[in-house]
């Protein structure tokens, strides 16, 4: 395809503005927020943000989409679907810059999450195959049963900063190629990439107003919430947020599910490879400097692996070359922002004053060139209690909080015990302890020696517990599921010759 590439000079970005029915606007709301680099700590663009006129107006263009959008072919949709796949492919570099201006993390780490987002555009693009329903010939006699679904209409998203553009992509792409039309209303703290999204979207043929993006706050999400013309509702995000999102769309009768937070376990038995162990640790806590829904936030040592593997982990932690997402040289950039820096840095004191023992001091970091950015380092702390608030809280940084049991059992009993239950990892040598935990463990999500097992797009993504509101997880089979609502019809053509007469019994197959 030529001329694919686009720069952020095509985008008005000094302000960035919302994108509804095909174009960029300002909107009717007149209050900004305001957007940082993280490196550098400067702010350097301002958000609009939509109060409930720019709320209406992209629900109502929305809406016109719908109905043609809703009766396009699977042929013209999969096209698109195409065209739009082959453009985030031509784009990953220049989307990875936007997402690493804004939150701070690696290009590579950034490049990497447009990758897995695509991954869910190529699922999308075999929506044919995956909206095919059931037949069954002659059910009763002349009667044929046949099943299929179809799209719900305006469904809207409500995504977090960590992820600015993966997990928007875990909505729209299944969203839009069942026949919806989409709003999103992303972070406000890392809106380009959205409105950079949606010029792919324009350019690869989508008609106007199917995809929307409307920037803002509690307004814009509250009136996303309440708007009758909003069939359902995805969210990623906190936990508090994500238990007031169910019940609100829920108690407006919209369809909903929401995604929240995660306090994610890795167990390391001491028969697994402990260096192997340590470093994916390592990569596993501090990757994007912790700010992932799957990051590990806590290990369990189990038995003799403890002291050993503290030391494996602790040096792999000083090593971390830490500065601006944009230096090649930097292995994790900055948080996303002063305060989450400051509630960071205060959740490692008082982890310290509760008792466990900081190995790592990530605190007080600078890095030369960019003092005034977000850094913290990364940080290991040792003989944590679950009563502690480093255990407790969902830091959201890059802190490795590590406790101590006694056997498997133990540990897959502490992980059990934890509210949350999004993602978990057990490093053994051991098929038998792997299994135990495998089927133990109350969490969605679980990985054998993989410490991030986010599932590939072909499969559904979600927790257990307080990490998931609403019964149906995210992309994959149980994505088109929750984006369509299916249809059963029994149909019969009678030979002209061969009516029965009908009866008032309730109907039984002949
Ligand atoms: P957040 O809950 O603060 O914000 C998420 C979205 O909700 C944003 O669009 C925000 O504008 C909106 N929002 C914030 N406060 C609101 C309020 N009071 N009322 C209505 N809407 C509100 O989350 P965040 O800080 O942007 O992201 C980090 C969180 O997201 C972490 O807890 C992380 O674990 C979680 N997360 C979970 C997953 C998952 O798959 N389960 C994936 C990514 C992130």
């Amino acid at each position: 395809m030529a001329n694919v590439s686009i720069s952020r000079g095509d985008l008005p970005m000094s302000v960035i503005e919302h994108w509804i029915g095909g174009s960029p606007t300002a909107g009717a709301g007149g209050r900004r927020g305001a957007v940082f680099n993280p490196a550098t700590g400067q702010q350097q663009h301002e958000v609009v943000l939509a109060d409930h006129a720019d709320v209406d107006a992209a629900v109502a263009a929305a809406t016109t989409a719908f109905g043609s959008w809703g009766q396009a072919s699977l042929s013209a949709r999969t096209k698109v679907m195409f065209a739009f796949r082959e453009l985030v492919n031509a784009n990953v570099q220049e989307l990875a810059g936007i997402i690493s201006d804004e939150h701070g993390k690696v290009l590579s780490d950034a490049a990497g999450e447009v990758q897995r987002g695509l991954e869910v555009v190529e699922f999308a693009c075999g929506i044919p195959q995956l909206l095919k329903g059931d037949y069954s010939d002659q059910a009763s006699s002349g009667v044929d049963v046949f099943s299929f679904r179809e799209p719900l209409g305006v469904c809207a998203g409500i995504t977090p900063f960590n992820f600015p553009a993966m997990v928007p992509m875990w909505m729209y792409p299944v969203a839009i190629a069942c026949g919806n039309t989409f709003v999103l209303k992303p972070s406000e703290r890392d809106p380009s990439a959205a409105n950079f999204v949606a010029e792919l979207w324009r350019r690869a043929g989508l008609p106007d107003g199917v995809f929307n993006v409307v920037h803002g706050d509690k307004v814009a999400v509250d009136a996303l919430l309440q708007h009758p013309g909003v069939a359902a509702i995805s969210f990623v995000g906190s936990t508090p947020i994500a238990r007031y999102i169910h019940q609100e769309a829920a108690a407006s009768g919209k369809r909903v599910q929401a995604l929240g937070g995660a306090k994610n376990h890795a167990i390391v038995l001491p028969d697994a490879d402990l260096e192997f162990a340590a470093n994916h640790l390592a990569a596993a806590a501090f990757g994007s400097a912790g700010e992932r829904c799957m990051a590990i936030s806590a290990a369990v040592a189990v038995g003799g692996a403890g002291d050993p593997l503290m030391e494996l982990v602790s040096r792999r932690a000083a090593e971390v070359v830490v500065g601006p997402g944009r230096d090649p040289r930097s292995e994790m950039g900055p948080v996303v922002s002063a305060a989450a820096k400051q509630r960071i840095e205060s959740l490692i004191g008082t982890g310290e004053q509760q008792g466990a023992k900081v190995l790592v001091d990530g605190r007080g970091l600078s890095v030369e060139g960019f003092e005034d950015g977000f850094f913290v380092g990364p940080t290991v702390i040792d003989q944590v209690e679950t009563g502690m608030d480093v255990y407790t809280e969902e830091i959201f940084g890059p802190v490795l909080s590590v406790v101590r049991a006694e056997s498997v059992d133990a540990a897959i009993a502490l992980v059990n015990a934890n509210p949350y239950g999004n993602g978990t990892a057990i490093f053994t040598g051991s098929g038998e302890a792997a299994r135990r935990f495998q089927r133990g463990v109350h969490v969605g999500m679980i990985g054998v020696n993989v410490p991030i097992p986010v599932p590939m797009a072909y499969y559904s993504f979600g927790g257990w517990k307080d990490s998931l509101f609403g019964d149906r997880h995210i992309h994959g089979p149980e994505g088109v599921s929750f984006y369509t609502r299916g249809k059963v019809v029994t149909s019969r053509w009678p030979h002209v010759t061969s009516v029965h007469g009908a009866s008032l019994q309730f109907p039984t197959a002949l």
